[in-house]
């Protein structure tokens, strides 16, 4: 029977499962919930103090439990904060929403919740009894045949205590990005070359009539923007990425039908997109909307990806994918109105193009980027890396995944994408993740919807281990 379970990593992935362990336990359990953070419940996406960061997805399906979608829009209204249903509402409010949930978790008194404000170095399985493993998600998804199973989880803190738990979560969710390797060092040392987007006071380390370049232009690159036009930005802003994307903007009010039987079995990404180009043709016709047909495949999303032979989930990462993300990950309509205006006054200027080099001379970068027609320069005083979170285990700055992948106890998926892992998040005998890390194995595993089934359903399956 399990007694106790570590959780590393206390963004909205841990906290939730956190949550769950107590809303399902029936018996003594002790969690440790540990972050090298100082604030839990929070995370990277949910750490912003920028009212103009917000969520991109409605309040009314933001709530923290699969069976409670509206959660997160009662407890606004609960709280004062008067949105409507379908608001994209700040996302500092979403993480006092999580750390209420944690609160009311440790308050319930259900289970022991330890909050242990540290960083986890490294997780080893215990001394291991002899006992062949039954468990058939972890067969099925080709991991390794683990002949025993172990007897604890140890995970060593950089304090140097170390946790004794029946079962280790794996909850670290979101990276830094990845150091582009077009930066010379002289630029990557420079003091306005931002590797970290998601600095709290980032926009205010930049001067007002700064020229500033931010490398990609994703919902990070809108965030970023959004931040500078906060502080008043006033001098000219470059935004690249090597498609000239920026993601769609939301538009609520359309429907259309689940047609995901037609794709259920289909090995074939083209035969999969020849239905899907047809459907989006049909909503057009009856004035439905491209989106909805889009949002329509989400509940199977993770059901037909991993009918896809890795041979074609490739060919979608090398053609498809940023077509994927602008049209899945959009922006709240706010948002996309912000980043117009930027444009119709000239303040904002959208490139499409691959940068070759970034150099500094010691007063500037001078960057060198080839678009469709060319080669061109362009200088800035400023560059945000903005090219998303760094998901190749091997390159990320962790002392935990380093040890990890050292020992072999975790490796990358085949997509580079996070963990091998079964679709359940079980990695090895009482070692278990969620969340981004499971992207590889599910493709849609990052957003809250997803989040919180799987926190819900993990829970159940460590409290019936
Ligand atoms: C900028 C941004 C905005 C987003 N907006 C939305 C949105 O509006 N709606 C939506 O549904 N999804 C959104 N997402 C997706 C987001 O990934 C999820 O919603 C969710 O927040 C992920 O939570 P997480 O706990 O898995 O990861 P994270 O938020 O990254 O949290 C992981 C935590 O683990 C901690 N940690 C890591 N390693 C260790 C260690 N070794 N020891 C201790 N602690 C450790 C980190 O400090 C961090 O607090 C957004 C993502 C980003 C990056």
């Amino acid at each position: 029977m399990t007694h106790s379970i570590t959780i590393i990593g206390a963004g909205a992935s841990g906290t939730l499962l956190a949550v769950q362990l107590a809303r399902q336990a029936r018996q003594p359990l002790t969690v440790y919930l540990v972050e090298q953070h100082a604030v839990m419940g929070r995370g990277v996406a949910y750490g912003t103090t920028t009212p103009a960061h917000r969520l991109n997805v409605p309040a009314n399906k933001m709530g923290a439990y699969p069976d409670q979608p509206g959660h997160f829009h009662d407890w606004l209204l609960q709280n004062g904060h008067d949105f409507a249903p379908d608001a994209f509402v700040p996302r500092q409010l979403y993480a006092i929403y999580l750390q209420a949930q944690l609160q009311a978790a440790v308050a319930s008194g259900s289970i022991e919740i330890e909050l242990v404000h540290d960083e986890a170095i490294d997780v080893e399985i215990g001394e291991q009894a002899a006992v062949a493993t039954q468990d058939s998600s972890l067969r099925g998804a080709g991991l390794p045949a683990h002949e025993a199973i172990p007897e604890s989880v140890l995970t060593t803190l950089a304090s140097g205590r170390v946790l004794t738990s029946d079962a280790a979560v794996l909850a670290f969710g979101n990276f830094l990005p990845p150091q582009p390797g077009f930066l010379t060092p002289q630029a990557a040392a420079a003091p306005k070359y931002f590797n970290n987007p998601w600095l709290p006071d980032l926009a205010s380390r930049i001067g007002v009539q700064d020229r500033v370049l931010v490398i990609g232009m994703g919902l990070t690159g809108v965030d970023t923007l959004l931040s500078l036009q906060g502080q008043q930005h006033a001098g000219p802003l470059y935004a690249i990425s090597t498609h000239g994307w920026w993601p769609a903007a939301h538009q609520l009010g359309y429907s259309y039908p689940d047609f995901s039987a037609e794709l259920t079995g289909l090995t074939s990404l083209p035969a999969m997109l020849r239905i899907i180009r047809r459907h989006l043709q049909a909503a057009a016709e009856q004035g439905s909307n491209w989106r909805a047909v889009i949002d329509a495949l989400r509940p199977s999303t993770q059901t037909l990806w991993q009918q896809l032979p890795p041979a074609e989930k490739r060919r979608f990462m090398r053609h498809l994918r940023r077509l994927w993300d602008v049209s899945r990950h959009r922006m709240p309509q706010e948002c996309a109105a912000a980043l117009d205006a930027m444009h119709a006054s000239g303040q904002l200027r959208s490139l499409q193009g691959r940068i070759t080099a970034i150099e500094f001379d010691g007063a500037a970068f001078n960057v060198t980027y080839r678009s469709h027609s060319g080669g061109h320069t362009l200088q800035a005083d400023a560059v945000i890396n903005c090219m998303g979170s760094e998901t190749r285990l091997a390159r990320l700055p962790s002392r935990l995944m380093q040890n990890l992948l050292a020992r072999q106890t975790i490796q990358a998926d085949d997509l580079a994408q996070g963990i091998h892992a079964a679709p359940d998040g079980a990695i090895a005998p009482r070692l278990y993740t969620l969340g981004t890390a499971l992207k590889g194995v599910l493709w849609e595993s990052t957003a809250m919807p997803e989040i919180r089934t799987q926190a819900q359903q993990l829970a159940a399956r460590l409290l019936a281990a």
